[in-house]
């Protein structure tokens, strides 16, 4: 009998992923989970890619650090799903005596055992092994074989490096692994929506980097801090990235002074575009990601929109624009940043708030309205004083 080695495996699930793709995708994920392993001080862990799968060989662990493995596993994008896992080599026997031991961990009624043959070079193949292991399951535990609905089911994975024998599997957040797109840059405030807004972009693989407008000291201290909080909260997923602060006020009393109250709104989200874009420029930023969704507030129509966007020509993602408030706040929730978007605080914005803002802006009204702005001027000063 060899030895039974305790591995984790760990799978992603992206179906179009073919050739130099694939390999892009094992390697940025392998090195993110690496580098969350690391920060979470799990050093004695070794990564490695292994034929449509990533492995992770660790030492002995107690509960706090193995909850720790699970917690970072759970938290990295492109992780579909993992599993704790023991290595045997192609042989029934050993194979036998790891199923054995999995299925002794718990306690179960009804079983069933899955079988995949990655390799075709054994002396036995899937259904011989579904039989041997499930009588000797059946006869150690005396539970019965359920194939349709068990209450565990026990995975054999048989490759050209052994067999992996397994059972629970724990759900990943799916997605791509941060780092495999571009950087862009999130304009974040402390709402609700703009970091769930991060969070859907990060998931598909994008770095993240961070710009709030703050209108110190109209606005409070506290304003800033919970933006950071939030920021923090999001970069559990993806490490930890920049956050610039840029002083509006500045901006916002020239637009009180020289825009009529219901342009002023979009003139507030142009002048953010465009200060946000040549920052992204700067930093190698190859989008803007906002938190706008369609109609959810009465500036947020498409006309309103169409004219913010206008102010820029680097693409905005919106990713919420579809979305239902009710299903964000459910996001905020389950991403961990609702208790914190919805701490009272005083929004840049809110301070110096119409009572009516347009829903209807042309842009040529706009276009004229800004004339009255020494605009490029305030984008150059707003630059130089971003933190
Ligand atoms: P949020 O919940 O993200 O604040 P919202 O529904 O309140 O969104 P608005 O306040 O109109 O909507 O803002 C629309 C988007 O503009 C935000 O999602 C965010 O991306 C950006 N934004 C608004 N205020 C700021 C700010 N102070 N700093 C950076 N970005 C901002
Ligand atoms: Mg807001």
């Amino acid at each position: 009998m060899t030895q039974a080695i305790p591995i984790t495996i760990i799978h992603y699930d992206e179906i179009a992923l073919k050739g130099d793709n694939r390999r892009r995708f094992e390697e940025c994920l392998a090195e993110n989970i690496r580098a969350k392993l690391k920060r979470a001080g799990l050093l004695d862990c070794k990564i490695r890619r292994l034929y449509g799968r990533i492995t992770a060989a660790h030492g002995t662990w107690d509960a706090l650090q193995t909850q720790t493995f699970h917690e970072s596993l759970q938290t990295t994008f492109g992780v579909a799903f993992f599993a704790d896992a023991l290595l045997v080599a192609n042989d029934l026997d050993d194979i036998e005596y790891a199923a054995l031991s999995i299925a002794g961990r718990q306690p179960f009624q009804t079983f069933g055992i899955v079988t995949r043959r990655a390799v075709k070079n054994t002396p036995f193949n899937s259904k011989e092994t579904n039989i041997q292991i499930g009588s000797a399951v059946q006869h150690a535990s005396g539970a019965g074989v359920d194939l349709t609905n068990p209450e565990l089911t026990i995975h054999i994975d048989i490759t050209q490096d052994g067999s992996f024998v397994y059972a629970n599997k724990i759900a990943g957040p799916g997605g791509l692994p941060t780092g495999i797109q571009s950087k862009a840059l999130v304009l974040i405030s402390g709402g609700i929506d703009s970091p769930v807004a991060s969070f859907m972009m990060q998931k598909r693989g994008i770095t993240p980097v961070y710009l709030h407008f703050h209108s110190y000291p109209f606005t409070s201290d506290a304003s800033i801090d919970k933006v950071k909080r939030l920021v923090q909260q999001l970069d559990t997923f993806s490490g930890p990235s920049p956050l610039y602060m840029q002083p509006f006020s500045d901006i916002q009393k020239a637009i009180l002074r020289d825009v009529p109250d219901k342009y002023r709104i979009i003139m507030y989200r142009r002048l953010m575009m465009r200060i946000a874009e040549r920052l992204a420029q700067n930093i190698g930023a190859k989008a803007l990601i906002t938190g706008e969704a369609l109609g959810q507030v009465a500036s947020q129509t498409m006309q309103n929109m169409a004219v913010i966007e206008n102010a820029v020509s680097m693409p905005i993602l919106r990713p919420l624009i579809g979305f239902d408030k009710k299903d964000i706040i459910q996001k905020a929730q389950a991403i961990g940043t609702y208790d914190i978007s919805t701490e009272p605080h005083d929004d840049c914005c809110t301070v110096f708030m119409p009572k009516k803002p347009a829903t209807r802006a042309t842009l040529s009204d706009i276009e004229e309205v800004e004339k009255r702005l020494l605009i490029s001027s305030l984008v150059e000063q707003a630059l130089n004083t971003i933190v």
